[in-house]
Parts: structure tokens; sequence; C-alpha cells
């Protein structure tokens, strides 16, 4: 072996070290975040985005951008991580994440170029983290939160957004209404709220439903539409003639013969709904399909029945009414099904829904948002999603901050206080830290038409002698002023997880100095 090259990556294998690999990694970074900028804020603009297949999405959501745009580079995917993990976390600051993450990247390679170590930028980084947390805790407001407070979390995430004509303080109403709805001593049942939306009359009409609705319409039309009182079955399975049975496998040579077979068929259709009635199921939600001849059965029983209803659908539902999922009709036992005080169907033009209104065990709580078309209802139930997460997060992780970048002011100038007590090239790591946290006022300022210079530096003087100061959007342009006073207010956690996750993701890619990517 001696003198011989050995080989451990394959031959097509290409590679790239060093600065060239941090650089095209961090150029890649720095452009998604780039491509969300102009979407931040109040003023943000939409971005209409246009799939393969040609299905359009017009959205000012950093995650769903993020996601819906088709990104390869793997720096790159790292910071679409940093907005989806965002998300997952909080349900909004997508864009304030992302763009954050673009801008550490940018300084961070500012730093490589002044020959501080990635370790060093790391070291600071995190560093930096440490002091922005605890700005952040500064920050909170020592206020209670009630409704009129809690209505400001929503609206102030739903600014910007797409909310039809209806504008975003009726929607605050009915998003804090539907939190207090399911909130319990401990915490916010998030998951018992959902949002349905539906195409067809204004924004105006969005209302708040105690209960789930189903999308899916009754399998028969002669079923009952309303019904009180009502005994619920959740059923996985199919109501159908079991295929591969022994009945499919009649050689069938005479007409007895073959109306045996259909008899047979009958028998074991008519078995179900009778097994259904039996069992004094008002209710039907099956996950499978009915068979026709079912559905005429239920339907002539006085059965209301869904089929096709999706899996998520199904668990509120069983999760509102008490009901257990079942996957077979044999010994159907009541002490499974669920009770609501009504289920209804009820017609939106050409869209049948069902409304299971009182479920016995949980609050479930359902916001009926309706919008002009289906680009509008989209917009708008990503706007009530984010809504109620942020208004949960408010409530059950730590509080609210002020908006509008008035936090991130107080972050950087927090940072820069203590950047002088840090010894080494750290120190101008943790300094290029509060440098990238001002892209967010900055931003917000230039999306709102304001010279974005002129205004950190009013910022600045603005919080040194008064303590708060944000970008506040007034008619065609922004001016600086007291968030909390005009109702801008975040909550604390989408502060802390945006400088986190962007930080993760910002350390991630300088530390890595070799790609190897097989092809
Ligand atoms: P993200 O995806 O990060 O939530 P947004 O486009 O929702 O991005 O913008 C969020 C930022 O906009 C937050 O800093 C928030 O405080 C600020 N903001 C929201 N409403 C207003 C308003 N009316 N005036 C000024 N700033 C606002
Ligand atoms: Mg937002």
């Amino acid at each position: 072996m001696r003198g011989q090259p050995m080989f451990i990556l394959a031959e097509d294998t290409e590679r790239t070290r060093g600065r060239d690999a941090q650089s095209s990694n961090i150029a890649a970074g720095k452009a998604v975040s780039n491509a969300v900028r102009t979407t931040l804020g109040p003023r943000g603009m939409d971005k209409m985005l246009v799939s393969d297949a040609g299905d359009v999405v017009i959205t000012n959501d950093g995650a769903t951008i993020l996601e819906e745009m088709d990104i390869e580079h793997p720096a790159a995917q790292m910071i679409v991580e940093v907005a989806t993990m965002q998300e997952e976390e909080v349900g909004d600051g997508t864009t304030t994440a992302s763009v954050l993450a673009g801008e550490l990247l940018a300084k961070a390679e500012d730093l490589l170029e002044d020959d501080v170590h990635p370790t060093a930028i790391v070291e600071g980084y995190n560093e930096a983290v440490r002091l922005a947390l605890e700005a952040i805790d500064e920050q909170v407001l020592d206020e209670e939160l009630d409704d009129e407070l809690l209505q400001k979390v929503a609206k102030t995430s739903m600014t910007g957004k797409g909310t039809g004509d209806v504008g975003a303080g009726p929607l605050a109403e009915t998003v804090v209404a539907a939190i207090r709805q399911v909130q319990t001593d401990e915490k916010v049942e998030r998951d018992n709220i959902r949002v349905r939306t539906q195409v067809g009359s204004s924004s105006s009409a969005t209302e708040l439903v105690t209960g789930v609705i189903s999308e899916e319409e009754p399998v028969h039309e002669n079923m009952p539409r309303r019904v009180e009182d009502a005994s619920i079955a959740v059923l996985d399975l199919d109501l159908e003639v079991r295929e591969g049975g022994i009945d499919a496998e009649y050689n069938i040579t005479s007409i007895d013969q073959l109306n045996e077979a259909l008899e047979a068929e009958e028998g074991e259709l008519r078995g179900y709904a009778e097994a259904l009635k039996e069992a004094g199921v008002d209710v039907a939600f099956v996950t499978g399909d009915i068979d026709d001849r079912v559905a005429s059965f239920l339907a002539n029983n006085d059965i209301l029945a869904f089929e096709s209803v999706d899996d998520d659908e199904a668990q509120s539902i069983a999760r509102a009414t008490g009901a257990k999922q079942v996957g077979t009709v044999k010994d159907l036992d009541s002490a499974d099904f669920g009770h609501a005080d009504t289920v209804r169907v009820e017609k939106f033009g050409d869209d049948e829904l069902a409304f299971i209104e009182g479920g016995a065990e949980a609050e479930a709580v359902t916001v009926f948002a309706r919008g002009g078309t289906e680009h509008v209802a989209d917009e708008l139930e990503r706007a009530l999603n984010d809504a109620l997460d942020v208004v949960t997060a408010a409530l059950d992780k730590g509080g609210v901050v002020p908006g509008a970048g008035a936090t991130e002011i107080a972050i950087a100038d927090h940072i820069r206080d203590h950047a002088a007590s840090i010894t080494g090239r750290k120190q101008l790591a943790v300094e290029a830290f509060a440098d990238a946290v001002d892209i967010l006022p900055r931003t917000l300022a230039a999306n709102a038409g304001m010279d974005p210079i002129d205004a950190l530096v009013e910022l600045r003087s603005t919080f040194e002698g008064e303590g708060r100061a944000g970008v506040i959007a007034v008619g065609q342009t922004g001016q600086v002023a007291d968030p909390v006073e005009h109702g801008v207010i975040d909550p604390a956690a989408v502060k802390r997880e945006a400088i986190q996750s962007a930080t993760e993701a910002a350390t991630m890619i300088v530390r890595i100095d070799d790609v190897i990517a097989s092809n």
C-alpha cells in the first residue's frame, strides 16, 4: 500500500473546503433570508408562489414562503428549518427568525474575513444569546394578561396578513374568546381549537362555534339533517362488502346462485346498519367508505352518517364528544359512543358542513372563518392559526413584550453594554451579534417607507430617553413611538425562540469547513 494514494470517497464526490465552503454556505443562507425580508412587519409585502404544477399560493407568512420555495442548497435548507422550528415551537416570528439568521451569517462572514476563528464566533454568539434572553426578560410587561391585552397580541400577529375585509380587530376578539373556552387552570388546550375555513362569504362572517365542524356531507340525502342529544360512533373502517371474502369466490352457474350471492352481500351490508341501529347510534363518522346500500339502510333507520372523514377530524370529534374510535361493528358497545347536544348539517353554497356542538367530553371549539375566495380563506386560516398560537404562547410561555422592533432595540443595547467586559476576539462576535439584531427594526423601518439608518438613530435615542421605542406604521409611512401605547405587542416566547433558533442555524453553518457531496 505504501506510496499508493488511498481513495475513501467515490470518484464523483464533490468536495469544497475551508473558506470556500464557508462562503458558499453563508451566501446560500443569506439569500434565503433576503427572500423573506420584504414581508416583515405590518407594511411587509406578500409573495405569490407558483408551483411546477401551476398552483398559486399568496402569502405573507415566512414559514409558508420558505416551505413553498423549492430550496435545495443544504445550508439554505437550514434556514428553512429555522422557520419550521419557529413555527412548531411558537407559531409566529418565522420571518423574524430567518431574517436574523441571515444577518448573523452576514456578520459572521465579516468576522471570518477579519481572521476571527469560527470557534470565537460561535462562543461570542452564544454569549450574546444569553445576554439577549436577559434583555427579553427585562422587557416582559408587568401587566395582567386580560382579554384586552391578549387581543392586542392576537391583532399584532395578524396585521399585515390578509385578513380579508373584516380587519384584525374583530378576528382578535374571536381568537381570544376561543382561547378562553379551552383554557384550564394549568394551560391552554390549544389542540381543542380548530380553524375551519369556508369560501363563499366575506370574512366578516367569521364566528366561533362551540364544537367541531366536519367537512363531510351526509352519505345519503334522506338522512336526518339535525339530531338532538346525539349518540355518536366514530368508526375506523369501511362499511362495504369485504373484498376477497368467501362471498366473492362463488362460482356462479345459475340465476339462483347469483341471487343467493347477492342476498349474502345484502345480508352483510344490512348487518352493518342493524348493528349500528341496535347499539343505539344516532350519528356515525366513518373514516372509510360506506356502500350505497348501507347508506340507504342507515337513512331508512334515521341514522346520520358520514364517510371518508379525515383522521384529524375523526380525532377531534372523538375527543370532543368522548367517543372511542372503533375498528369493527362487532360487539358495538354504547360505552364507546360519544355524545353531543346537537349535530346539524348546514348548506354553504355548494358545500355542506356538519356542526357537532355541545360535545360531552372536551370544550372543543372551532373558529369558523369565511373568505371570499380560496386564497383569502387560506391566508385567513394561517393568520388565525398564528394568532391562536401567539395568545397561547403569551399565556403559557412567559408573557408579552413590546413589538415593532422595540424589544430588539433593547436587546442590542443590553448586549453592547456588556460586550466591553468580554475579553478576546469573542468580544467582536458579541458586538457583531448586536449589530445583527438591528436588522429587525431596520427592516421594519425600511418596509414602512422610512430611511433605515435615520430610523435606527432615532430609535436608539428615544430608547435612551424613554426606555421604549418601536417603528409604528402610520398611514403611508412609519414613526418612532412606544409600541405598547399603540397596542403592538408580541409574546416573549416568540422573541426567545427566534434568537435561539436563528443562532443555532447560523453557528452550525459557520462551523462547517468541509462540504462533501456525493453525486
Ligand atoms: P414574523 O413572521 O416574524 O411574525 P411579521 O411579518 O408577522 O413576521 O412581522 C412581525 C413584526 O412586526 C414583529 O416585530 C411585530 O412586533 C411587528 N408588528 C406587527 N404589527 C405591527 C404594527 N402595527 N406596527 C409596527 N410593528 C408591528
Ligand atoms: Mg407574525
